[in-house]
């Protein structure tokens, strides 16, 4: 054999590079389903039918097309992990080099290397051509641009991109002049909520994705969350399905409403495009391109777009970049060493908190909530209670149908947690239970009060907020995005600063039963 071509789970796109000069005569690909892949966190019962599923989906694909390829699905053999079986097709018919696209997780590049100098085969990694930015080049961008403290700020990059893609762009300026509409893309729902809401494309099961989730329901029956409703794309041509559904139901209402959040309603007008972009289902260029033509004709306002766009051709790439320049440190950052552990309703919804119960209980139900229920209402949360970074990191990896390590790290660690010390973020994601109650109607009907900083209906991310301004006053007042914050505390009585830390320290000691 002269190469075998290991394509991973989140490879599944006929533009692999490590397709390139494939020659079905002298080459051999091999997929594998493993064990370790959905039990090293304890994934998501659809999270796992969703890879298990569009993996099969895109073997299908392969075949079709005269890949010659083997593939190991989950129940038809024994070896735990993807080392293993790497070990056995290598020592089966040894190759002349291993190719493969560049990983998306640190963890899997050292498992590639260790088994290439193991059976001393050159291992040839494919820069993976799906992002629009490398990891060398944004290491280049990263050495030009980071301040004297080392931060890195996503706003020029993603300018840069703009600039070098030639997106929404008149010339060397803007389109609409401004590079950025983030002030009309924060607005809450209003009081009757979310009106003309369409409905999601219907994808419905086949014996491929049938027989995924009857063995999903056996053997990893002990994991988290439900199996249905189950409304991601397995393959490509749903996948582009999605994505045209979105450019014409929801892209026009996505700018404005992108950090509302409503009770029993979790997709709003989100695209959920995550997972399939992430499997590499779909390219960014291609969603990026129909984004930016709806504006063109006419079908979506700037904002919306703008907006949308500055999410894939922005955030994904920048976090990716941060991801791979900062592994393996990233994993164990912890910049205010907070090391309490998670309370168990992170893994049943079982809270009288309204915005947790709703986001935990959908994220449970669904495998998906959106960014501000993830970084406003989970994350904030987890920075005031101060939960351990890597038990909040692992739990988000498990939970959600799009999460991969490279993009679900950063943003965890480094976005909602602060715990790389403001790599890229300005200042700590804080806030109190008001910010929750302007968003959304969460507060409603919730046992608690986001007005109250203490007492018994004093809600938990009010006093927590307190406490946590008063805890690290001095840094706050330290840097200008935050001083504002502080003032108050800095004005506050003794003893009032005395009841707050106090009552937090009680709420702290109770958070299984919040
Ligand atoms: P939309 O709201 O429709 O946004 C459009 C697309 O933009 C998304 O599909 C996604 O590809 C991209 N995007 C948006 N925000 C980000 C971001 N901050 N970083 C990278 N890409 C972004 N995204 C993941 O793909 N996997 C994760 O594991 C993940 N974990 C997260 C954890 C936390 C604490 C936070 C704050 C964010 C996380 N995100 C993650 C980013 C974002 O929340 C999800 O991409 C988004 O909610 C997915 O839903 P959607 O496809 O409907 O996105
Ligand atoms: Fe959440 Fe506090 Fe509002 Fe209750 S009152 S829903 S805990 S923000």
């Amino acid at each position: 054999m002269r190469h075998l071509v290991i394509i991973l789970g989140d490879q599944l796109s006929l533009d692999n590079p490590a397709l390139a000069d494939f020659d079905p005569s002298q080459d051999h690909i091999v997929m594998a389903e493993v064990m370790q892949e959905s039990t090293h966190v304890w994934s998501h019962k659809q999270r796992i039918t969703l890879f298990l599923s569009a993996m099969r989906h895109f073997a299908q694909a392969l075949r079709a097309a005269d890949f010659p390829l083997t593939y190991y699905a989950l129940d038809q053999h024994h070896y735990p992990d993807l080392a293993a079986v790497w070990h056995a097709m290598l020592q089966n018919d040894p190759p002349q080099a291993i190719k493969v696209c560049e990983p998306g997780d640190w963890r899997v590049l050292q498992d590639l290397r260790a088994m290439a100098d193991q059976h001393q085969i050159p291992l040839q990694l494919c820069a993976d051509t799906h992002f629009m930015c490398s990891i060398e080049q944004f290491e280049r961008w990263a050495a030009k641009y980071a301040d004297k403290n080392s931060t890195l700020r996503m706003e020029f990059f993603y300018r840069g991109m703009r600039k070098k893609y030639n997106i929404l762009m008149e010339g060397d300026a803007p389109t609409g002049g401004d590079w950025n509409y983030d002030h009309d893309n924060r607005q809450p729902l209003g009081k009757q909520g979310p009106q003309d809401l369409p409905s999601l494309p219907v994808f419905a099961a086949d014996a491929i994705t049938q027989e995924v989730m009857a063995m999903v329901s056996t053997r990893f029956a002990d994991h988290p969350g439900a199996l249905a409703p189950f409304v991601w794309p397995v393959n490509r041509e749903q996948a582009l399905t999605l994505l045209a559904h979105f450019i014409t139901h929801k892209l026009p209402q996505f700018g404005p409403y992108q950090d509302a959040m409503w009770q029993d309603t979790p997709y709003l007008w989100h695209s959920l495009l995550a997972s399939a972009l992430n499997l590499k289902l779909l390219n960014p260029r291609e969603v990026i391109a129909a984004a930016e033509q709806a504006y063109l004709a006419g079908q979506a306002p700037l904002f919306s777009v703008e907006g949308f766009i500055r999410q894939i051709l922005g955030w994904r790439e920048f976090v990716r970049g941060v991801y791979w320049l900062d592994m393996p440190a990233l994993k164990s950052a912890n910049f205010f060493q907070h090391q309490r552990a998670l309370p168990n309703w992170f893994w049943t919804g079982d809270t009288h908190m309204q915005c947790l119960s709703q986001s935990i209980g959908q994220t449970l139900r669904t495998a998906y909530a959106h960014h501000i229920q993830r970084l406003m209402v989970i994350g904030l949360f987890s920075t005031l209670a101060e939960l351990s970074p890597q038990q909040v990191s692992d739990w988000f990896l498990a939970v959600y149908v799009d999460a991969v390590e490279w993009v679900e790290l950063p943003n965890v660690a480094g976005m909602a947690l602060y715990a790389n010390g403001g790599r890229f973020t300005s200042k700590p994601y804080i806030a109190s239970g008001a910010y929750i109650q302007r968003m959304s109607n969460y507060c409603t009907g919730c046992r608690y009060d986001p007005k109250q900083k203490t007492g018994e209906r004093a809600c938990p991310f009010t006093t927590l907020y307190w406490a946590f301004l008063i805890r690290h006053e001095a840094m706050l007042a330290a840097n200008p995005r935050t001083s504002l914050m502080v003032k108050h505390v800095s004005k506050m009585a003794a003893e009032d600063r005395l009841a707050i830390t106090t009552f937090a320290e009680q709420r702290l000691q109770q958070l299984a039963e919040l």
